[in-house]
């Protein structure tokens, strides 16, 4: 049996083995699954209900344990990781309000009665990235089980264990066996082997844009719907009328959470250029008293990057002697790199349009609002961007302008479990999160039924 190695990224100690799923170990589950689900299914939608809740309790209770794994398995801090587990019994818990509200329509029709039947895909495979690992792997499995679906989620190869313990806690919780299986392994073998599968009835894809336009290929072949979150490289607008210490003070944290390896990572900064030095001057404590180190000590701001592969990525961004702004980090074991804003690339360098997915931004000028909004959009990519501003009238002018999924004015928030999540352009397709998240995994059945004698 083949098995690979999971690694502490903040020490490069091996903390677990987990098996890799083979092919024909996928084409079992997904008939396990097949099974489960039509059970599932027919259960009344209040009993769904309540299961799904009991699983989110169930998370609750194994909070800070789920937050100790993350920490150890994929360097995030103690609070994010507090935060994710938290968020995965939000979901849980959104989407179980949602199984006795998932409703169809009557239209008015000549000639009789029509009514759409919202009905359950199947099997849903879930395929998760490392970079969220047990947030993102709920987005897709919580309101597919809600709305009557089965779930087979494939966890990244470098953070199986949440998904793992996941999975152990949704049988304690009293989830059907079957129901909501994890198969760790690799993307090319279990990974591809889901996507491939006719028994899987969607994809849901979180990761790079390069897989994600092999996956839908794939899907194609099959007329396989899927949903796609790829990458991003989000521009963060701060304009001269902004309150401008509090857009600096936020500027670090906005794309240094999770070490920039988040697609929201607002990694493009573009200030007014009447602001701009003065934006720089307030910058540069902000990223250099960021707190980077263990993330086990509830102090640490900023963890490692999660692996040798990825820290090579960052560094080739980032040449010796680049104008930059740096902060610190630890030397020794570990793949750490500091914070970094970059003051001297131009707006078409690979630094300025590439998804680093590392703690690099860089700041570029703009004269007034319409070059704001050129510059914003002078990407392939469309996931998130902040506006900061105090005029609502450009707040709402220049969110109506740029082309992604996923804007804030005067915040960098993005994500929430009520609200709509997906990308434009080559960030990604589909939505998830927010009041549609169920109707995403359901197809839609119209039935008339004539009344005439
Ligand atoms: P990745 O694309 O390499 O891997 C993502 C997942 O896909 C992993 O589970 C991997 O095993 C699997 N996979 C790889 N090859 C596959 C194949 N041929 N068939 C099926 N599955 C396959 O990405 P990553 O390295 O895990 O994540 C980093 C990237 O993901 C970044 O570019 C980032 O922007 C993006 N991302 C986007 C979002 C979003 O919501 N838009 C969220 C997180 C990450």
């Amino acid at each position: 049996m083949h098995e690979h190695s999971v690694l502490n990224p903040a020490t490069e100690e091996v903390i677990g083995t987990v098996r890799a799923t083979t092919a024909a170990e996928v084409a079992a589950a997904v008939a396990a699954a097949a099974r489960a689900q039509r059970g599932w299914a027919a259960a009344a939608p209040a009993d769904r209900a309540r299961l799904l809740r009991r699983f989110a309790t169930v998370v609750d209770e194994h909070r800070e344990e789920l937050a100790r794994i993350e920490v150890r398995e994929a360097g995030h801090t103690l609070g994010n990781a507090r935060w994710e587990a938290a968020n995965v019994r939000d979901l849980l818990e959104y989407a179980a309000g949602g199984t006795e509200r998932l409703m169809g329509r009557q239209i008015p029709v000549a000639g009789g009665i029509d009514l759409t039947i919202l009905e359950p895909l199947g099997v849903v495979g879930v395929i998760a990235p490392w970079n969220f690992p047990m947030p993102i792997a709920a987005w897709g499995t919580a309101p597919a089980l809600a709305a009557g679906n089965a779930v087979v989620l494939k966890p990244a190869e470098t953070t199986p264990l949440s998904a793992l313990r996941l999975a152990e806690l949704a049988l304690e919780a009293g989830l059907p066996e079957h129901l909501f299986q994890v198969l760790p392994g690799a993307g090319d073998t279990a990974g591809s082997a889901l996507v491939t599968h006719p028994g899987v009835a969607k994809i849901v894809f979180t990761g790079s844009t390069r897989i994600g336009k092999q996956i839908m290929a794939r899907c194609a072949e099959l007329t396989k719907p899927l949903t796609l979150e790829l990458g991003g490289k989000s521009p963060n607008i701060v304009f001269a009328d902004s309150d401008l210490d509090a857009a600096a003070a936020a500027a670090p944290m906005s794309f240094l959470d999770n070490a920039g390896q988040d697609c929201c990572a607002r990694t493009r900064i573009l200030v007014q250029r009447s602001v701009y030095e003065r934006f720089l001057e307030l910058l540069v404590p902000g990223i250099e008293s960021v707190v980077v180190g263990d993330p086990s000590d509830e102090k640490t701001e900023m963890g490692p990057l999660i692996s040798e592969s990825q820290l090579a990525r960052v560094r080739s961004y980032v040449p010796a002697g680049a104008a930059a702004i740096r902060g610190t980090a630890p030397a020794g074991p570990g793949f750490w790199f500091p914070p970094t804003v970059l003051t001297a690339e131009s707006p078409g360098s690979p630094a300025a349009t590439e998804e680093i997915f590392g703690p690099v931004a860089v700041v570029l000028p703009f004269e007034d609002e319409a070059e704001a909004v050129s510059l914003a959009n002078a990407t392939e990519y469309g996931l998130s961007g902040s506006i900061w501003t105090r005029d609502v009238g450009r707040a709402l002018r220049v969110s109506q302008a740029v082309r992604a999924g996923n804007l804030s004015v005067n915040s960098h928030s993005s994500v929430r479990y009520s609200t709509p999540f997906g990308g434009y352009k080559q960030s990604g397709l589909g939505r998830e999160l927010g009041p549609d998240s169920l109707a995403a995994f359901t197809e839609t059945k119209n039935v008339f039924i004539s009344t005439e004698a």
